[in-house]
């Protein structure tokens, strides 16, 4: 391997599959990771198949009914300490992140702290899975309402948050009483391995949490969710393949939440703080590098304040260095792979042929890693390409508007609703326009929204369900109703 990996994180990362409280060899051979920044390979894991997957399926359901009699007290205590151990390992964590993902050093430690909380959250929720008992209407019997486990819950996450989008499931559905197969994305394996063996260590016993990375991910999952035994699917990743497994879940009518794709709007309005703005949009635009479902995608302008806010935001961003993830000083890391940074120039290049201008950047630096410039174009067409697309790099476009009414209407001219960001001085315009937004979430004067004590959570086709808050707890029970006569 190029990188010594336990020198660089000062931690042993264990790169087998973990099914039942054993980490074994995999039926498919071995997945290469690769670090972004090198093109080099860091590491190889284990790689499983369908078959592996029923293994780990299994292992889940001999765990489950011990799991889910386990006190919710003792479930949130195991929790608080993997919250514990985490933060402890914040540095070999974020390190072995950046290795895998790219990310810059800071946004890792961010990230960890971020994927660290869900469990404090849901340790402090599992004692709070509350019911209810009223009297029927017709005074004839009582209606008692209990929240029970929804059962063996297949978790399938994303690269872009390797640790963090781990942990949103796993808190819930461990604090619930569910037991989980884990598949992360191939790209990223490592971080969901490194939190399962810190869940291990706090104590979860052997079945409950099973990690499964692979290179056939269609194959895998597949399999599980024909598996009757199989009763939840939490999926984070594209509209696409979250549109997929829908259609895969409805043959065994499984319970799907489902976090898919974002486009996000950015609104400034005539009175807003530009300064203000300028530093939400640095967040909102390029925490994590632009690789953020809650990525601002499509910053709208108003004229008054365009030229003040362009020329500010692209000075910001042409000031970040650019560099390998792990070097002191950089503000932005190499993207994920070559596909998303083909991705992202293609979406540039077109955006530029369709009239808008690049103010900074607007190309892949010449070095090795796959590096995407900060780039700003404005004067962008409110027809071009590039603001139906996720852009998922380090690109900001901005539509400049004259009408409050007309940039709402552009803002919701998309099939996804994940968020939206709006700037301006007026409180009651704000929530007037907050309420127009067809978006699961909102930040008003603010450039991140995410917080494991919110439902986060899309409307359309941004996904189905919540994740975090105490709605994140309940995506993972079932309602019982049993009337009852006494
Ligand atoms: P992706 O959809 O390609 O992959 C997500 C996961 O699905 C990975 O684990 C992948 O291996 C798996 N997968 C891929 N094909 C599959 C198949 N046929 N069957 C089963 N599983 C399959 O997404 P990505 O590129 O890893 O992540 C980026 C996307 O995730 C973006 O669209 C982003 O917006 C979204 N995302 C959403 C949220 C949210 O909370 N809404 C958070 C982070 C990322």
């Amino acid at each position: 391997m190029a990188a010594d990996l336990a020198g660089i994180t000062g931690m042993n990362t264990p790169t087998g599959l973990l099914i039942g409280g054993q980490w074994t060899t995999g039926r498919a051979g071995l997945l290469p990771v690769l670090d972004p920044a090198t093109e080099e390979p860091i590491a190889e894991v284990a790689s499983a198949t369908a078959e592996d997957a029923i293994e780990a399926v299994t292992a889940a359901h001999d765990a489950l009914p011990g799991w889910a009699a386990t006190p919710p007290r003792v479930r949130g205590e195991c929790l608080r300490r993997a919250y514990e151990l985490m933060i402890a390992d914040t540095e070999s964590l974020a390190k072995l992140m950046v290795l895998e993902n790219g990310k810059a050093l800071r946004d890792a430690r961010a990230e960890v702290t971020y994927a660290a909380e869900f469990f404090r959250w849901f340790a402090e929720e599992a004692v709070r899975i509350d019911g209810m008992v009223t009297r029927s209407p017709s005074g004839t019997n009582r209606i008692l309402v209990q929240h029970q486990p929804v059962g063996v819950s297949v978790l399938v996450t994303p690269w872009n948050f390797p640790a963090a989008m781990a942990t949103r499931k796993i808190g819930p559905a461990l604090a619930a009483g569910c037991t989980v197969v884990l598949k992360p994305a191939k790209e990223t394996p490592l971080s969901a391995l490194a939190v399962a063996a810190i869940l291990a260590e706090a104590g979860v016993p052997d079945g409950v949490v099973n990690v499964l990375p692979t290179t056939s991910p269609g194959s895998v999952v597949g399999a599980m969710l024909a598996d009757p035994r199989v009763r939840k699917l939490s999926f984070t990743g594209s509209t696409e393949v979250g549109r997929m497994l829908l259609h895969t879940a409805a043959d065994t009518v499984t319970n799907c939440s489902m976090e898919l794709g974002g486009n996000a709007p950015f609104l400034i309005l005539h009175d807003a703080d530009v300064d203000a703005a300028v530093e939400g949009a640095m967040i909102a635009k390029m925490r994590n590098g632009g690789e953020a479902c809650t990525a601002a995608n499509r910053f709208y302008v108003h004229e008054a304040v365009a030229d003040e806010f362009s020329r500010k935001f692209a000075a910001r961003l042409s000031a970040l260095s650019v560099g390998p993830g792990l070097d002191d000083g950089t503000d932005l890391g190499p993207l994920v792979n070559a596909d998303t940074r083909t991705k992202v120039a293609t979406l540039v290049e077109e955006a530029a042929k369709d009239g808008s201008r690049v103010v900074t950047g607007g190309s892949a630096p010449d070095r090795r890693g796959y590096f995407y410039a900060p780039t700003v174009l404005d004067d962008v067409p409110p027809t071009a390409g590039i603001l139906n697309e996720e852009i998922f790099g380090p690109v900001a476009p901005i539509v400049r508007f004259a009408d409050t009414d007309q940039a709402i209407a552009m803002a919701n001219s998309t099939e996804y609703g994940l968020v939206s960001y709006l700037y301006t001085a007026d409180l009651r315009r704000a929530l007037q326009v907050a309420e127009a937004l067809e978006a699961g979430m909102i930040g008003i004067n603010r450039g991140v929204v995410s917080d494991p004590a919110a439902p986060f959570g899309g409307v359309k086709q941004s996904g189905l369900g919540r994740e975090g808050g105490h709605q994140g707890l309940l995506e993972f029970t079932e309602t019982k109703y049993i009337a009852v006569d006494w």
